[in-house]
């Protein structure tokens, strides 16, 4: 079958909408998705950045929803006409596949980044028969049509806006698994977050929603607005004294901290914002050696990586959708949507800091 695509080329180029074809039917567990909508994170982004490891041309997008209208057989767990948001890849069977920890997997990285499934032949080809590179965190989902693995889709209420639900599947897990799964924060919790982009107000709305309070602190008013709307005490991140200052709101020193920067001074003052025996999470990939101040550490302080919020999809992204209808999770108010064939644009607002939380749709055929 033929359909759109945005076909990223180069890692210099603008994407280029382009007619692509799949040329195979879904094999047993899997399922072909009518994308609705597909949310933009900056990890499709960083690609760019990925020195070659991350194969072109390549068809990206990880932030998929949509309907599935065709399955690889009756075994499938997931049928036709069901709405879906799809989430990262896993292989199903390693230790921590089978541990409930499928973010970890052992395969994670190539499924996901560099390369995707082995596959005999080039499933997915450009219009002059140009093999593509295998799906892209298993999705390939800045197109019409998806074809992905049945396990890696999460079936939702067809009552929600599918269209607007893709980011469920990466940036807004990300942020609200880190505090609901890593940190299991709850009432009487305190929490300081560095960065309110996708996954830092992801985090600030779960972090309100389980009855955590929390500070945020970023370089741009804008985005502090929006986390003081979703229930955090701003911070400009050149507030002088700032680990004192986040100490002092939050009785003696943050419980958590989440940093979605990367920023080591940020880190850093992350660190010292915690009370003895407090956790800092980091969620964005460090692109340089992090050196940690004497003492940061002390008291029973740690520090660890949170991969796609620790979570379990089929287990996280119901419970995010199950707060949004009950008002307490409003992630649609950090979304923009724009025509797939705007892809360009939306990169360059997210680039911008114009926009939280692109979401492209698809023209579509039949809506
Ligand atoms: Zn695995
Ligand atoms: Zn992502």
């Amino acid at each position: 079958m033929r359909f759109q695509a945005a076909v990223l080329r180069s890692y210099e180029d603008p994407f280029a909408i382009e007619e692509v074809t799949l040329r195979t039917e879904p094999a047993v567990g899997e399922i072909l998705v009518e994308i609705t909508g597909c949310g933009m994170c900056r990890t499709d982004l960083a690609v760019r950045r990925s020195a070659g490891r991350s194969p072109l041309p390549a068809v990206l997008g990880h932030e998929g929803a949509g309907i599935v209208v065709r399955t690889g057989g009756p075994g499938t767990a997931i049928g036709v006409g069901d709405h879906v948001v799809l989430s990262f890849d896993s292989c199903g069977h390693c230790r921590n596949c089978r541990g409930a920890s499928p973010a970890h997997c052992d395969s994670f990285a190539s499924l996901n980044l560099f390369g995707g499934r082995e596959e005999e032949a080039p499933r997915l080809t450009d219009a002059t028969g140009g093999a593509l590179a295998p799906r892209w965190f298993g999705q390939s989902s800045f197109a019409e049509y998806a074809l992905v693995p049945a396990r890696n889709a999460v079936r939702v209420d067809p009552a929600l806006p599918v269209a607007l639900l893709g980011p469920l599947g990466c940036g807004f897990l990300t942020g609200a698994g880190a505090v609901l799964n890593t940190f299991g924060a709850g009432p009487a919790d305190t929490l300081a977050v560095f960065g309110a982009g996708a996954v830092g107000l992801a985090a600030v709305m779960a972090a309100t929603a389980a009855g955590a309070l929390t500070v945020a602190v970023d370089r741009h008013p804008g985005r502090l607005a929006l986390a003081e709307r979703f229930g955090a005490i701003p911070l400009p991140a050149g507030t002088a004294g700032l680990p004192e200052r986040i100490r002092r709101l939050t009785d003696g020193g943050a419980q958590y901290a989440l940093d979605t920067t990367a920023s080591s001074p940020l880190i850093n003052d992350a660190l010292r914002a915690l009370r003895p025996t407090g956790s800092l999470g980091l969620v964005a990939r460090l692109h340089t050696a992090l050196p940690l101040e004497p003492g940061t550490l002390d008291r029973g302080r740690s520090i660890r990586h949170i991969c796609e919020g620790d979570a379990v999809p089929g287990l996280l992204i119901p419970r995010l959708t199950g707060l949004w209808q009950a008002g307490r999770f409003p992630f649609d108010q950090l979304i923009r949507t724009y025509p797939l064939a705007d892809i360009n644009e939306a990169e360059r607002d997210c680039d911008a800091g114009r926009v939280v939380k692109p979401v492209l749709l698809p023209e579509g055929r039949n809506r």
